[in-house]
């Protein structure tokens, strides 16, 4: 009989069982069974939080404030569809986005008048962000690789009112060696295996899974974060972002970029208003990384939010 009966693969259970903190391995697990309330962020790129509040206020949605980010609420699991077919989503006043997905560009923390480059960006929900932001004031540039997610992602910027939005369908891993050190700040949010997105009530969600593609997705990233390294300018800073859990997917795509450019690259600590943390790990079967993995973060999934990976680095002068 398995310690925690549940649908989801062994071996992605047997994995999660060291990668998270005991005593909170329970929670995490009966995490991928909730049923979350719908969140979103205002987009003040056209609209404002009072306006928009009382307009789906009246229209009967029971709106909760989420404390620890301006701008960004959530309505219970049964408005979900209300919510996602109201006019406030269609003439996109409001992005649907899940809270930890709303703590990347948070991290990154854009400033107007910069130059931003979103090196895997569709559908769009970050780069709308980061956007809004900047009061569409400076230079981003999203990038996107597949052709069906590309145009996703330029209607939702187009519907966000997100014009300062440089969009190109290119592969991410040859921007650092056309465009090198020309960002102030990059985020790699990588395709990964969307661990953190596994419901037990969806066998879809987790039907794809394997070591192999665990394995397949860590070398894309790889290449994927060299490349925006070699984006940055000097002293600029990069966040490195996944929904996964693995390591491989994880520290040790931040450490072997560590190991590659010494003295020229290391890991900047980040400040969360949350509790479900966790540092990064130092080890991994027989992996040892690199002290500094300590600052990086591991979002524990919760009834309100799903699992998260960040690591924020500095290029050095
Ligand atoms: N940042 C997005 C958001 O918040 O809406 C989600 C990004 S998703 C995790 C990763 C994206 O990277 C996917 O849209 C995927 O198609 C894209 N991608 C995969 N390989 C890529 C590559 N080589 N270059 C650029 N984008 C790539």
């Amino acid at each position: 009989m398995p310690l925690f009966p549940t649908p989801l693969p062994e071996l992605f259970v047997e994995r999660l069982q060291t990668i998270l903190p005991r005593e909170r391995l329970h929670d995490c697990l009966q995490s991928f069974s909730a049923i979350r309330p719908t969140s979103f962020r205002i987009n003040t790129l056209k609209t404002t939080e009072a306006a928009l509040v009382t307009a789906l206020q009246s229209d009967g949605f029971l709106l909760s404030r989420i404390d620890w980010r301006p701008g960004a609420y959530s309505v219970p699991p049964d408005q979900r569809r209300a919510l996602t077919e109201s006019n406030a989503v269609d003439e996109g006043l409001i992005y649907i986005q899940d809270l930890s997905s709303m703590l990347a560009p948070m991290v990154l923390d854009p400033k107007p008048g910069e130059r931003v480059l979103d090196l895997a960006a569709a559908p769009g929900g970050k780069t709308l962000q980061i956007a809004a932001m900047m009061n569409n004031r400076g230079e981003l540039a999203a990038v996107e690789s597949v052709k069906g997610r590309y145009f996703r992602l330029k209607a939702n910027l187009e519907r966000g009112g997100a014009t300062m939005v440089r969009s190109y369908l290119k592969d991410g891993r040859a921007v650092g060696a056309k465009v090198p050190e020309r960002f102030d700040r990059v985020l790699v949010d990588a395709p990964c295996s969307s661990e953190a997105r596994f419901s037990t009530r969806d066998p879809r969600s987790w039907s794809h899974w394997s070591l192999k593609k665990v394995q397949e997705s860590a070398r894309k990233q790889q290449r994927l974060l060299d490349s925006a390294i070699r984006s940055l300018k000097p002293g600029g800073s990069l966040l490195y972002c996944t929904c996964s859990f693995s390591p491989e997917e994880n520290e040790q795509v931040v450490d072997s970029q560590l190991r590659r450019y010494g003295d020229g690259l290391a890991v900047i600590p980040i400040e969360l208003p949350l509790r479900n943390l966790q540092p990064g790990l130092l080890q991994w079967g027989k992996r040892v990384y690199s002290n500094q993995l300590r600052c990086a973060v591991r979002v524990l999934p919760t009834e309100e939010m799903r699992g998260f990976f960040l690591c924020r680095l500095v290029r050095c002068p």
